[in-house]
């Protein structure tokens, strides 16, 4: 089989959920699939990072995964994802999927996704989120080593692939709602915040190459 051509124009945003109903859908996917794994990662040493995949046509969580860098440094939480998809009996079709992750993917996630065929992604915390509050700053180093970016310098819109955060869906969402979806994400906030706490007590230890 031969590569599909390269896309000339951005994909256009089929995702029939409206903001709210995709807020809820993100925010329960954090909350209620991906934290419980994350929790078992962590306790194993691994770091904080998660992501999930969704259905478009109705939000329902498809597969989540948490980070497994202990096992293999590839195994960042979207390509371990990626990975254990790709190993279901009948891997469902990206474009009828959602990709949500829990921090700014890293360059080798942007191009994971990228290379996977999706069309989205949604991402909850942002590269300066993981060096500020979370003490990874190898996200927005490599980015600047290796391919001379500043923060903010790769384009969230492309010819592959939209990306939106998750404060960005919110904040589009019916504005009676938005109050309770501000209060839910500050809850997994914290949470991470617990897990992260957890991570960095125990990194010593740990054979992670970029810790
Ligand atoms: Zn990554």
């Amino acid at each position: 089989m031969t590569p599909s051509a390269t896309p000339a124009t951005p994909p256009a945003s089929d995702i029939p959920l409206d903001d709210t109903a995709l807020a809820e859908a993100l925010l329960d996917a954090l909350e209620t699939h991906i934290l419980p794994l994350t929790r078992e990662g962590v306790a194993r040493g691994n770091k904080i990072f998660g992501a999930a995949v969704l259905r478009k046509s109705d939000g329902a969580v498809v597969l989540a995964e948490a980070n497994a860098e202990t096992e293999n440094p590839l195994w960042h939480g979207e390509v371990h994802l990626l990975k254990t998809l790709h190993e279901l009996p009948e891997p469902p079709d990206p474009r009828g999927l959602i990709f949500l992750s829990t921090h700014e993917p890293c360059s080798m996630c942007l191009s994971a996704i990228t290379w996977a065929g999706f069309d989205n992604f949604f991402d909850f915390f942002t590269h300066e989120d993981s060096r500020d509050s979370f003490a990874i700053p190898h996200d927005l180093r490599i980015l600047k080593e290796v391919f001379t970016l500043d923060p903010g310098g790769y384009r969230r819109e492309n010819a592959y692939w939209r990306a939106r955060s998750v404060a960005e869906v919110i904040a589009g969402a019916d504005p009676a709602r938005q109050p309770a979806l501000r209060a839910r994400a500050q809850r997994i906030a914290d949470a991470y915040a617990e897990l992260s706490a957890a991570y960095q007590s125990g990194k010593a230890g740990n054979a992670i190459p970029l810790a």
